[in-house]
């Protein structure tokens, strides 16, 4: 468990911590879309959300995906002991699998009710910005372990590898949660590529068939493959948040810790806030 302490918390965490800083001072600078709450409020919140979460994914989640590549590797399990190539390739490998199979979770997510439940505190923010990329429910974490840790054995992923991925799969949820208004021309390239702010907001958007798109978490083109992508949606026509929960004084601390636990209200189509569609001068969307 070395391999934790030397790679992710003296190097990751620390580069996730600055990058967290940087962006809140990018999207402060150059906004994307319109805040409904204050920030210092949200960061608040969505930090206590975070804590169990992240205790969990530090002392439990990341030991035992690590230990489940030790595993793999001493009983010559997994896809990448079977062949011999560059460690790079390996490593490439790896991510593709990883990220590949983190993308059918976060579809599994939204699919399967029980997953739903807990996910569903995430997308009630009324608003996004990189302190969302905060706001997990412990409940989702756990739930991900025995998922996780599977396609860990199965792509025969190092240790290494495991630690690089988590620490580039936080910084990329980082990143395509911010409201940071990137250059339009610079995004709608990146977005061929990785999800970017655009692309990702519409995944939080209060329209079902909108929040159904861009499931995708480093790479994009998983959605373009599975048909999943929706990129015509400028962003100043979305409403964040789930329909059945957008009353933001409801949302507190305690609601969302318990939310999972509580009978979940159907998601209520009469008030998807379809009727302000059409009403914008945004020429903006991705698909342009
Ligand atoms: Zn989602």
């Amino acid at each position: 468990m070395n391999i934790i302490r030397r790679v992710f918390d003296t190097k990751g965490v620390p580069l996730l911590a600055g990058m967290f800083v940087l962006l809140f001072l990018a999207e402060g600078h150059r906004q994307l879309r319109k805040r409904n709450q204050p920030r210092l409020k949200r960061a608040v919140i969505n930090s206590l959300v975070s804590i169990p979460a992240f205790s969990l994914l530090r002392f439990l989640f990341l030991p035992i995906m690590i230990r489940m590549a030790f595993e793999s590797r001493k009983k010559g399990l997994g896809l990448n002991h079977h062949y011999h190539a560059h460690p790079l390739v390996k490593g490439l490998v790896t991510f593709l699998i990883l990220d590949y199979t983190n993308y059918l979770w976060h579809v599994l997510n939204h699919k399967l009710p029980l997953l739903w439940r807990f996910h569903l505190v995430h997308h009630t923010d009324p608003d996004l910005d990189v302190t969302t990329a905060l706001r997990f429910h412990f409940g989702e974490l756990i739930g991900s372990v025995f998922y996780r840790s599977a396609f860990v054995v199965i792509a025969g992923a190092t240790a290494l590898q495991v630690v690089l991925y988590e620490i580039l799969f936080e910084a990329a949820t980082q990143f395509h949660h911010s409201n940071w208004q990137l250059p339009y021309r610079l995004e709608k390239q990146l977005s061929k590529l990785i999800v970017t702010p655009r692309m990702h907001g519409i995944h939080h958007s209060m329209i079902r068939e909108e929040t159904d798109s861009n499931y995708s978490v480093i790479f994009s083109f998983w959605d373009r493959l599975h048909r999943t992508i929706k990129l015509n949606v400028p962003q100043n026509l979305i409403v964040t948040g789930v329909p059945s929960y957008a009353n933001p004084h409801e949302l507190t601390i305690g609601f969302l810790w318990k939310l999972p636990f509580t009978k979940i209200r159907k998601w209520d189509q009469a008030n998807e806030f379809k009727n302000i569609r059409g009403t914008s001068t945004d020429k903006n969307d991705l698909a342009k």
